[in-house]
Formats: structure tokens, C-alpha cells, sequence
């Protein structure tokens, strides 16, 4: 049986546009009662309310102008923008790490076949095939081809991994959303208002600061939703597919105005207080090798360690001397 979501309401010209209402829903309940400190954020921070969300058949593509700019962002209007692409993008790493993790790692290891250097199961090769299209819509829009996963028209075998994607997207997105509102928040978009008029100039390292505030007060809102055990590790693994996804937008960890991607992510971890043997730190780790793998950056691992966790700092050790 196909599944077929496809319906004149959604605005959007993409596949993703199914989402376009639960994103927003979703943002506005990351726990109960945050609608309240929306509107208190309105009232007295001047948030708009509702979001921005671009349909346009372009590229991702960052910009310091934000006409031009497709990642998310929050204006000097204190509106926060959302480009369809880029949630398009989203969509593809989350089912990707999702799928890959599950399929050609978690499962092997459980029935004792897992080898590195095995073929991956048509499923898992599928998933790659789809982040492959993903990334590509950095530089170069192209439709989704509806034959791969795609939240819009499914069969209904592929319906279980498609399902647990979007809701993992819905996350990595609030995520994404709530960083955009603790720079409005913490008075950051005051701060770029006030050099706007003053023609003054705010340091690179004022910025970096402003984004680690920005990081630290997404996280701390999004977690509060950990209330309702039954998203739990949804949310967790939303926040850890939200950052790592943004390491994808550069071919270097390092930037002069953002904190390291490799950092954010280990930050993002470390706020969950994760057991060691937790899968999450295997999904980090398995992000920042597609990511290796995709910029070729080569470093050295060993065949098997103690832990995901164990792996994940080694992995950072590594990364951190080719930076
Ligand atoms: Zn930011």
C-alpha cells in the first residue's frame, strides 16, 4: 500500500512541506506552557510571532545578508526565517543517520555479523543514496526524487523508519528554532540593532560568545519537554541530529563567529547526561564520520573500542589535530 500525505493545504513545493504545520506546533509546545513564554518573548522582547517559512526551489546557501541567507535565522525584525531547503536537507541527514545506525550497524552487532567492511544492506545504501541528494542541495537545487524516502508518498513497509524521521526532524528543527529565540531572548539582535545604528562593530569573539548563550539556552528549553517521558529520547536524539547536521554546511569544523561543530556537539551530548553505553553517542559518531567521509578529512580509528562514548572522544582527539 502507498501512503500518499500530499494534500493542496501544505504550503511548500517540496516533498517536507507535509511538516510545515507540525513544525511550528511542535516549536510552540516544546513543553508545557512555553506558548506563555512565547508571548512574553513577544510582548516584551519584540519577537514576531509565527515563523517565516520560504518556499523556493533554491540552493542552501549561507550569506551574512539575510536576503540572500537560506539557513535559519532570526532578523533584525526578530522574525525567525526557515528556507524549505534546508529542512529538506534536514530530513535527509535525520533519516540517514537513523537508518544507517540502525540497519548497517546496531543490528549486525546484535546478531554478532557486524564487520566494517561488510556491504551494507540495501536499506542503509538507499539512506546514503538519499543524503547524497541532501547534500547536494547545498550547492545545487534538484527535486527530491519521490522513489527514495520521503516524508510526502511511501510505501507502507518503509513507513517505520519514515515515521521515527520526521518525528526526530521535528526535534533538530526545535532545536534549531530555539537557538533563533534565545538570540532574540538573551539581546542579541539588540545588540546587532544597536551597531546597526551606531555604525559600530561587534568582535568575532562577541559573536562566538553569543552563539554558545544561544546553544546553551536551546538546549535548556528544549530538554524541559524530557518532562513527558514519552518524547524523551526523541527530543535527545532531535538535539544531537540538530547539531550535527550543521556541521555539514562547511567543509571545516572551525569557524571565526561559530563555536567548533565538532564542540557543539560534544556540549550538546554532555547536557544530557547520558549513560556511557548510550546509542546517542554512536549516532554523534556516526555523524562526524559522514562527515569525514563526505569532506574527505581521513583520520585514524581503531577497528573497535570499549564504548560509543570511548569512540567519541577518540573521534574528537583525532579531529581536533587536523584542525
Ligand atoms: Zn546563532
Amino acid at each position: 500500500m502507498k501512503k500518499n500525505f500530499l494534500n493542496p493545504t501544505h504550503k511548500g513545493l517540496q516533498p517536507i512541506r507535509v511538516l510545515e504545520h507540525n513544525v511550528l506546533y511542535v516549536f510552540e509546545n516544546t513543553y508545557q506552557d512555553f506558548i506563555t513564554e512565547l508571548k512574553t518573548s513577544i510582548s516584551k522582547n519584540g519577537l514576531q510571532p509565527g515563523l517565516t517559512y520560504h518556499c523556493l526551489e533554491k540552493e542552501i546557501r549561507f550569506s551574512n545578508k539575510d536576503f540572500d541567507n537560506q539557513t535559519p535565522f532570526v532578523g533584525l525584525d526578530k522574525k525567525i526565517v526557515l528556507h524549505e531547503t534546508f529542512l529538506s536537507f534536514l530530513w535527509t541527514f535525520c533519516y540517514t543517520i537513523l537508518v544507517v545506525f540502525d540497519e548497517g550497524i546496531q543490528k549486525p552487532l546484535l546478531a554478532k555479523t557486524y564487520n566494517p567492511k561488510n556491504p551494507l544492506p540495501e536499506i542503509a545504501n538507499e539512506a546514503l543514496k538519499l543524503f547524497d541528494y541532501g547534500l547536494s542541495l547545498i550547492d545545487n537545487f534538484t527535486k527530491w526524487d519521490k522513489n527514495l524516502p520521503n516524508p510526502e508518498e511511501y510505501d507502507d513497509s518503509k513507513s517505520f523508519y519514515i515515521e521515527r524521521t520526521n518525528a526526530v526532524y521535528l526535534y533538530a528543527i526545535d532545536f534549531i528554532l530555539l537557538h533563533e529565540l534565545g538570540h532574540v531572548n538573551l539581546g542579541h539582535v539588540d545588540e546587532s540593532l544597536e551597531a546597526h545604528k551606531t555604525g559600530s562593530y561587534i568582535s568575532s569573539h562577541q559573536i562566538k560568545e553569543d552563539e554558545y548563550a544561544a546553544d546553551k539556552y536551546a538546549i535548556n528549553l528544549l530538554l524541559k519537554g524530557r518532562e513527558n517521558p514519552v518524547y524523551q529520547k526523541t527530543i535527545e536524539f532531535g538535539l544531537i541530529a540538530g547539531f550535527s547536521s550543521l556541521i555539514f554546511l562547511s567543509s571545516k569544523l572551525t569557524s571565526k563567529t561559530h563555536p567548533d561543530g565538532d564542540e557543539r556537539i560534544k556540549i550538546g551530548l554532555e547536557s544530557l547526561n547520558l549513560d556511557e553505553t548510550d546509542n546517542l553517542w554512536g549516532i554523534a559518531c556516526l555523524s562526524l564520520k559522514l562527515w569525514t567521509d563526505k569532506k574527505g578529512v581521513t583520520i585514524d580509528l581503531p577497528a573497535s573500542t570499549e564504548t560509543y562514548k570511548d569512540l567519541f572522544y577518540l573521534t574528537l582527539k583525532k579531529l581536533e589535530d587536523k584542525k
